[in-house]
């Protein structure tokens, strides 16, 4: 088989399936073996001196810069992307944020943040970044006006996420992407919910892309990574700061993540049509103020969704009518399908309560169209089970909630 990885003609199915699998590296077998490495043994003295060189994947020098296990993973997910000169991965999605964030600004800068950044993101505003003399503003990504006065001279990047963590807004990202470009400043885009398959973040005039792997990359639940990607002068940048940072990840994680990635549309195209359809029966229950959910026509953002995204995928929200957080908990407790845990994008289904006020400046919560008691949000990842069995495990748990 010839490396056909860089065949951008082919479609992304097909393409999802050659991705990274380089001849080199894979050898006679289908998959790129697992490297265990630190030390990379050298011929002699020149190729020793040859070495720190040639810092690109591909060539080795030592194991902070990886293996082809590693080169692997970081090559399928630049084919993925459009526009992409490279991939950094990071131990976590978390990592890959800080990491990117730590490239891009400098004591002074300013960052503006989209409210409904993922709460660790935003808690980098005030915690990590504040400590290095960096400042945050946070800004609704929705409303264009007010993103443009947010910007002052010092503005050197904004970070972008969308939909938006727990509520699940869809945002006009080339808009703000571009606002961001005519003041000079890196756009950022938290494309985890979507992935690579869903939208196309640099072909949408996004200058960073980054991903929590962990979640449906990974998709199984059983690995922690991050990434980021770039054109060719910011893949360099991030490059270097995340070999000063020290960040690696294991070749056996890497292995597991490109196992995941080959399933991964065929995972999303099933997990957006159970969600939608979970949805839409949930829309049309008493129980229920509002449906956040991306796919749902009428759900904030939809349009948006519909114009730029070529995919969905299982995470989504809804908000119960009136109600506590006791009779919440009751209900969350009765799912016997859905389990109680935070991360999501795994093959199993799971729930967790959303309560944003404190997490948000500028958004109101409850969101737009739900009375101000309904307050008490939920979020669902939705896996692979059949989804007419959630509804049911759900039906039985709104039964469950009003008996006290
Ligand atoms: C989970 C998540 C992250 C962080 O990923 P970790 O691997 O858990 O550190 C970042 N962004 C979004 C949108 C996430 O949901």
């Amino acid at each position: 088989m010839n490396d056909r990885s860089d065949d951008s003609e082919l479609a992304t199915a097909t393409r999802i399936v050659g991705a990274g699998r380089r001849k080199e590296w894979t050898g006679p077998v289908v998959n790129p073996p697992v490297w265990r490495a630190s030390t990379h043994l050298y011929e002699n003295m020149d190729a020793l001196a040859e070495g720190p060189r040639r810092n690109e994947d591909g060539r080795f020098f030592y194991g902070r810069r990886g293996a082809p296990t590693q080169w692997a993973l970081a090559d399928a997910l630049t084919a993925l992307e459009p526009g992409a000169a490279g991939t950094v991965l990071y131990p976590s999605g978390v990592a890959a944020i800080a990491g990117v964030l730590l490239t891009l600004l400098r004591p002074g800068d300013v960052v503006l943040m989209t409210d409904n950044a993922y709460d660790p993101s935003r808690a980098m505003g005030t915690g990590l970044l504040a400590d290095f003399g960096i400042e945050t503003r946070y800004f609704d990504p929705l409303d264009l006006s007010a993103y443009e006065r947010a910007f002052c001279n010092r503005t050197r990047a904004v970070l972008l996420e969308a939909p938006g963590s727990l509520t699940m807004e869809v945002c006009d990202i080339p808009a703000l992407a571009r606002i961001a470009h005519e003041r000079t400043a890196i756009s950022i885009l938290d494309n985890t919910w979507a992935g690579p398959t869903g939208f196309a973040a640099l072909s949408h005039d996004v200058d960073v892309v980054l991903m929590a792997l962990t979640k449906h990359v990974g998709g199984h639940s059983d690995l922690m990574m991050g990434s980021a990607s770039a054109g060719p002068e910011l893949y360099k940048r991030l490059r270097l700061r995340a070999q000063s940072l020290g960040h690696v990840v294991s070749p056996d994680d890497a292995a597991l993540a490109l196992r995941g990635l080959r399933t991964l549309q065929l995972r999303l195209e099933r997990e957006t049509r159970s969600a939608l359809q979970i949805a839409q029966w949930l829309s049309r229950r008493d129980e229920v103020a509002a449906v956040l959910c991306p796919m749902l026509p009428g759900a904030p953002g939809h349009d948006l969704w519909k114009r730029d995204f070529t995919g969905g995928c299982g995470l989504f929200s809804f908000v119960l009518r009136g109600g506590d957080a006791k009779r919440r908990a009751r209900f969350i407790d009765a799912l016997q399908l859905l389990g109680i845990g935070y991360s999501w994008g795994g093959f199993e289904s799971l729930v967790v309560p959303v309560d944003p006020s404190p997490i948000r400046s500028v958004m109101a919560w409850p969101p737009v169209g739900a009375d101000s008691a309904d307050r008490f949000g939920v979020r669902l990842s939705i896996g692979l089970e059949d989804p007419q069995d959630l509804i049911a495990d759900i039906e039985q748990a709104f039964a469950a909630m009003d008996i006290v």
